[in-house]
């Protein structure tokens, strides 16, 4: 609400069965129902815990709401498709099974080069958007190939959020090359043996992760309390080893620019 991105929801994916990371959908799921939703809502997670979480909507009597809810578990390399892009889930190193997940865009067609297609006597119109659409047409008898009008097809975008984890390799190979990497850094390094035993990450080793997955931006999160008046040492610390890192706020809004 506070958001202003409406209550248009597909699907929920919860990263891990910690209260911090799930309770919130109760109340969700009373709001959804208050506004007379229809629409089933999908809620995915670790498949070791969806057994534990269908029950829990069981107890609440979610069963008899006038929308149906349905619990879906994942698992390391699953992928829910929703057109113009997926969600991987990954495998991450947690206390309790957890997943990461990936928004992957699609790729978009190349761009179409206008001033060759007029060169090449194409009449604008339904031509144009079938050699977008990358198939070829015939001009005065002649055979025009998209490749001769347009470029090569351009990389979508790809965010990806780790949930409570410590560094993994798994992390790393999904993030490759990702323009947002949203990372566990709950605390600085004079606390990495606390970071190990909770299972969660310091800000430098984020910062490893977003430096060798070789990401566009880092942005640190789950931030220990002991740092909500003044982030400044976790980002420190990033910056040591990866200079483009911010530290997450509440309702903190980033345009996500294409490459090109
Ligand atoms: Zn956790
Ligand atoms: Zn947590």
């Amino acid at each position: 609400m506070i958001a202003k991105t409406g209550f248009n929801i597909k699907a929920v994916f919860i990263t891990h069965m910690h209260t911090d990371h799930f309770v919130g959908v109760f109340g969700l799921i009373e709001t959804l129902s208050l506004n007379e939703r229809r629409e089933k809502l999908t809620f995915y997670v670790p498949e070791e815990k969806a057994k534990f979480l269908a029950t829990l909507f069981r107890m609440f009597g979610y069963h008899n709401l006038r929308f149906p809810i349905e619990v879906v578990g994942l698992r390391d390399g699953d992928e829910v498709n929703f057109g113009r892009y997926r969600i991987l889930a990954f495998k991450t190193e947690h206390t309790t099974p957890s997943l990461g997940y990936a928004l992957i865009e699609r790729d978009r067609p190349g761009k179409f080069d206008r001033a060759k297609a007029e060169e090449l006597g194409i009449p604008p119109g339904p031509l144009y958007s079938k050699l977008v659409r990358g198939e070829s047409v015939e001009v005065g008898g002649r055979i025009i190939t998209p490749d001769m009008v347009v470029g090569p097809p351009r990389p979508g975008r790809k965010v990806v959020y780790t949930g409570d984890t410590r560094p993994c390799e798994r992390t790393v190979e999904v993030a490759k090359d990702a323009d947002v990497l949203i990372h566990d850094a709950s605390f600085t390094s004079d606390l990495q043996s606390w970071a190990e035993e909770t299972k969660h990450s310091t800000a430098r080793e984020a910062a490893e992760v977003a430096k060798r997955a070789r990401v566009r931006t880092l942005i640190l999160t789950h931030v220990s309390a002991r740092y909500s008046k003044d982030a400044t040492p976790l980002l420190e610390e990033a910056k040591e080893v990866f200079e483009n890192v911010m530290v997450a706020e509440d309702f903190m809004t980033l345009e996500v620019k294409y490459r090109d």
